[in-house]
């Protein structure tokens, strides 16, 4: 990864997180672009404290203006862009009965719009240089249904097609760029306590350790995902040792989809 500039979108936390921390580790320049600047600068300073390379950006990966200008930023600050890691994104679970055209529309603005957007405008930079490597975070959830979640389903689902198309649109440019997908089960980030669902879930299990138990118990390898652990195939996805992979779907997820 030495030398190569990579934006990560929901980089403030969790696999997003993990990931900025480990690009940087080995030896990229990463932005990490994320609607919580707050949080985002306390990762780039984690990232400084440990002598590596990082700067945050604020994004609102729905917003195309925010697009615009976060690309145009990384031009002039770094001259190109080598990786992009399309990672931010929300989860509903509500039943379909309740679910709200809002909610819907909310959610597909951040897992969908908020892929397309970036891979759009990412691409116009990474063409005009060395080309590069896109990693889409999509979901177990996007390769098999889960009840309650048929709005993440979709957008999941949604990314994971969007992710084979883009790749051949890119497999055959003067300077190729990869577009591949990664599929987490379970992880333990954020995600679950802050989605406005998880008290009920926790009334429903008992208690917090056991809504936790709960999916630990899902997971064919008896235990959730670590963030670091999907760092770690975003990070192949992203380094030349994946150079004729595109298109492809890496699944992490504990034997979740195997079952
Ligand atoms: P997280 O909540 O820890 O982190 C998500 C980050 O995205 C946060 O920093 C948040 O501020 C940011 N974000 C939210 N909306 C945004 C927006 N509009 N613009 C920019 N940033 C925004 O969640 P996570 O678990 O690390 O999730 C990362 C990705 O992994 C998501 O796409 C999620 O769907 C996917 N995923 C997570 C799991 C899991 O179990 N945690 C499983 C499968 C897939």
């Amino acid at each position: 990864m030495k030398n190569k500039v990579a934006l990560i979108t929901g980089a403030s936390s969790g696999i997003g997180k993990a990931t900025a921390q480990l690009f940087a580790k080995e030896g990229a320049r990463v932005i990490v672009a994320d609607i919580n600047q707050e949080q985002g600068l306390l990762v780039v300073e984690e990232i400084k404290n440990n002598h590596s390379n990082a700067e945050c950006i604020k994004l609102d990966v729905s917003n195309e203006l925010d697009w615009k200008n976060a690309i145009q930023e990384t031009k002039r600050n770094y001259g190109q862009l080598n990786v992009l890691v399309n990672n931010a994104g929300i989860s509903i679970a509500k039943p379909i009965t309740e679910i709200t055209l809002e909610d819907w529309r909310r959610l597909m603005s951040i897992n969908l719009d908020g892929t397309f957007l970036g891979t759009k405008y990412a691409i116009e930079l990474m063409k005009e240089t060395e080309g590069g490597s896109i990693i889409n975070v999509a979901s177990a959830s996007g390769l098999v249904g889960s009840p309650l979640a048929s709005a993440y389903c979709a957008s999941k689902g949604g990314v994971r097609l969007f992710t084979k198309a883009i790749a051949l649109e890119c497999a055959k440019m003067q300077h190729p760029i990869r577009v591949n997908s990664v599929y987490p089960a379970a992880v333990e980030t954020p995600i679950w306590e802050q989605s406005d669902w998880w008290p009920d879930f926790v009334k429903q299990m008992g208690s917090n350790e056991s809504a936790w138990q709960a999916l630990s118990q899902a997971s064919p390898l008896g235990r959730i995902a670590a963030a670091s652990e999907i760092a770690n195939g975003i990070l192949f996805l992203a380094s030349d040792k994946s150079s004729y992979m595109t298109g492809s779907e890496l699944v992490i997820d504990g034997g979740f989809t195997a079952q």
